[in-house]
């Protein structure tokens, strides 16, 4: 049975995104899951919580030294966020892909921030960027009986082995 984390680089590569308090806030919760439904990625986990400013630092540990890493953490706790994880093979990358990027005024239109954000310090989602980011917030956010390992018959449809 494969770790509740995901395994990186298989089909049960596995990626947290989350829909920061902004993207709660204007209604797009259900804008930007369907992007990743409709891509074909598989959800495999989901709730709702209100991010303490501790958690905030430890989720954004790697930007402590930015300039802007006070108003970061102040953003990302202010409201429920809605935190996900989705597994697919290449979801870590694709899942940025999906995103768009960081900056909205960069992002093209057809991605997540492309088209429903204006601000960097606004930019409604967050995607992990690399493998060990993604095990490591699939953990930092969720116990292994929230994620739910499941079949789904329609994959044949959408994956195929080469
Ligand atoms: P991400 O992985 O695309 O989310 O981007 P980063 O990991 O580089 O930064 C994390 C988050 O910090 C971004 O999603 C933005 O919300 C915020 N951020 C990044 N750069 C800036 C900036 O220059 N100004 C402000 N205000 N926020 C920023
Ligand atoms: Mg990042």
């Amino acid at each position: 049975k494969a770790p509740f984390t995901g395994v990186p680089g298989t089909d049960k590569e596995r990626t947290f995104i989350a829909i920061k308090p902004d993207g709660v806030q204007r209604g797009l919760i259900a804008a930007i899951i369907a992007r990743f439904e409709n891509k074909g990625f598989k959800l495999v986990a989901l709730k709702m919580l209100w991010p303490t400013k501790e958690k905030a630092e430890s989720h954004y540990a790697d930007l402590a030294t930015k300039p802007f890493f006070k108003g970061l953490v102040a953003y990302f706790s202010s409201g429920p966020i809605v935190a996900m994880v989705w597994e697919g093979k290449d979801a870590i990358k694709t899942g940025r892909v999906l995103l768009g990027a960081t900056n909205p005024a960069a992002a093209v239109p057809g991605t997540i921030r492309g088209d429903l954000a204006i601000s960097v310090g606004r930019n409604i989602c967050h995607g992990s960027d690399g493998p060990e980011s993604a095990v490591h917030e699939i953990a930092n956010w969720f116990a292994p009986e929230e994620v739910s390992d499941y079949p789904r018959s329609l994959d044949e449809w959408i994956v195929s082995d080469n």
